[in-house]
């Protein structure tokens, strides 16, 4: 059984080193997710900054369009101050010129507006654009330095993976099940050696009589509150038999 006990504690170690792999992937996968989803959020701003922008320019063409046909409609009716044939008409058609000068002044008030509005909303577009490309910048060589590391790991495991079998190959099938099951509830530390009585996986002191029984190493023994297997290494301290 020890024998058994000190491999299954060296599988533990090659365990320990693929979770520990495992939950650095684990991190630098969600470093990137939320590089790219920042970098995706800011594209997202700067789509709805540009359609704003398109939005106001279409209302500019338009006003400006309205100011030309006008400005053609007020030529037209000065022209026909010339024909006039009497005052009433010339009164009637003066009137309609003030009408449009009117509308037009207000109109061009109008574009002004848009123009300023325009501009401001133009600059706001560049300087997102400036943020997403340096973004775009910054998320690309976190993703070339992040799949370079993901590449050691995975090189790294693969290693483990190959002694991880080498080592369980020399074990019994039936103590790997039940460490395993162990390693996965109790955060990844199954087996733990006693030391000076003591449990070293949760630090509470075994009973003098289970303490005998792991130094005889007959049977498979659980420590009593954290119910992870126990052994002992005769040599390793200068544990006595209480
Ligand atoms: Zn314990």
């Amino acid at each position: 059984m020890r024998e058994q006990l000190e491999i299954l504690a060296s599988l533990q170690e090659v365990d320990r080193e693929i979770r520990e792999k495992n939950l650095t992937k684990d991190a630098l996968l969600a470093e990137l997710n939320k590089a790219q989803g920042e970098l995706h959020a800011q594209e997202a701003e700067m789509a709805t900054l540009r359609a704003e922008w398109a939005e106001k320019d279409k209302l500019r063409q338009e006003k400006e369009r309205m100011l030309q046909e006008e400005g053609r409609k007020a030529t037209d009716k000065r022209m026909r101050l010339n024909r006039v044939k009497n005052i009433k008409e010339l009164q009637a058609l003066q009137r309609e010129i003030d009408q449009i000068k009117e509308s037009n002044a207000q109109v061009e008030e109008e574009l002004m507006r848009i123009l300023e509005e325009l501009e401001a909303s133009g600059s706001a577009l560049k300087a997102k654009g400036e943020e997403v490309t340096k973004l775009e910048g910054a998320c690309g060589e976190k993703r070339t330095r992040i799949e370079a590391e993901l590449a050691g790991i995975e090189r790294a495991m693969m290693e483990a993976s190959k002694s991880r079998q080498a080592i369980a190959a020399q074990l019994n099938g039936e103590l790997i099940e039940r460490y395993e099951l162990i390693f996965s509830r109790r955060g990844g530390v199954a087996v733990v050696e006693v030391s000076e009585g003591i449990c070293q996986g949760c630090h509470m002191n075994i009973p003098p009589q289970l303490w005998n029984e792991i130094i005889r190493n007959e049977r498979l023994i659980f420590c009593p509150s954290c119910h992870r297997i126990l052994y002992h290494k005769p040599a390793a301290s200068s544990d006595k038999r209480v």
